[in-house]
């Protein structure tokens, strides 16, 4: 059985240029209603040994990013440590091909930040040739992401990536990096499918390194995907033939962040091969069954946000197409 749970998969502390100490940040995790958290400082990892016992705190997922003058990168759940500082534009698959081999899982963070003068290596200009070695790109950065022109430009080149036949999940990340009200911010959650919600670093691992994972900063889209009898995650790659579509709309989870933010799902979108093949009203159950050829497919729902209208306000990584 899956288990959807949500995190935050970008945050700072004390330990780098955040202004929490680990525990204030977990704190925070817990009033933003996060299940787990991953925690990213700034070439180190050194907060997490400041983390109290597993037992008594959400669960973490370790992590670092990789903070270099070509771009940055979020290193999660590695087995070791592998050092950046000698990394350069055309020899970065060298290195993400050494963190595979560690266990980690790589997701390249806020492609499109401006980078200097304003923000050295912020701006992601690594070339990367082995596409197989990243696991996701993080597609909104920074909460209240539809107002972010980055994020647009993040979102459109994963599509393209996927287009040339990469498989790459999405994610949200706050960049979290100091204390903020629930209310007054809108931040948004990754949702990580966790087989019977397994939430240790194994269970976490598997579940960001297949690909099953949604993103929202409003309701959470409750998709079943059937083929025949067989159910499919994001991440799944499904047979040729046809599949039955269920989509239902959930606006309970996590509504006490988003509800002053005059959230409304309005429609939702089947997305095959980066074009719309089908858009619906989101007032009740969605149910269709499709047969498309052979690349991927993502739902995404739109709707209104505040005065803002057809907003993006959550979306599925891809489900791959035989
Ligand atoms: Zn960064
Ligand atoms: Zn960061």
């Amino acid at each position: 059985m899956i288990a959807w749970k949500c995190f935050e998969m970008h945050s700072h502390t004390r330990h780098s240029d955040g202004e929490f100490t680990p525990e204030e940040l977990l704190r925070y995790a817990r009033k933003f209603l996060y299940d787990g958290i991953a925690l990213t400082d700034h070439n180190t990892m050194s907060g997490l040994d400041a983390l109290g016992p597993e037992e008594e705190r959400i669960p973490v997922l370790p992590g670092i990013e990789w903070t270099t003058y070509y771009g940055h990168m979020l290193v999660l759940g590695a087995d070791t440590y592998v050092d950046w500082r000698s990394a350069r534009p055309d020899t970065i698959d060298e290195y993400t091909g050494a963190i595979k081999r560690a266990g980690g899982l790589i997701g390249i963070a806020h492609p499109f930040n401006l980078g200097g003068p304003l923000c050295t290596g912020c701006h992601w200009d690594f070339q990367v040739k082995n596409w197989d070695n990243i696991d996701y790109i993080e597609v909104w950065s920074e909460p209240h992401p539809q107002r972010h022109f980055k994020n647009h430009l993040a979102f459109q080149w994963w599509t393209d990536l996927l287009n040339q036949g990469r498989r790459l999940a999405a994610t949200a990340g706050w960049d979290w990096h100091g204390p903020a009200e629930p209310g007054q911010t809108l931040p948004s959650a990754t949702w990580l499918g966790l087989r019977e919600g397994d939430f240790r670093l194994a269970g976490l691992r598997e579940a960001l390194g297949a690909g099953r994972v949604l993103v929202s900063s409003g309701p959470f889209p409750d998709i079943r995907l059937l083929q025949g009898e067989k159910r499919l995650y994001p991440g799944d790659t499904l047979e040729r033939g046809p599949f039955h579509l269920r989509v239902a709309v959930d606006d309970t989870k996590r509504r006490a962040i988003w509800d002053s933010f005059d959230i409304r799902t309005e429609r939702l979108c089947l997305v095959h091969n980066g074009k719309p093949v089908k858009s619906v009203p989101a007032a009740s159950p969605w149910e269709e069954s499709f047969d498309l050829a052979p690349g991927w497919i993502r739902l995404e729902g739109y709707g209104s946000l505040k005065a803002d209208q057809d907003q993006l306000l959550f979306f599925s990584s891809p489900y791959y197409l035989g």
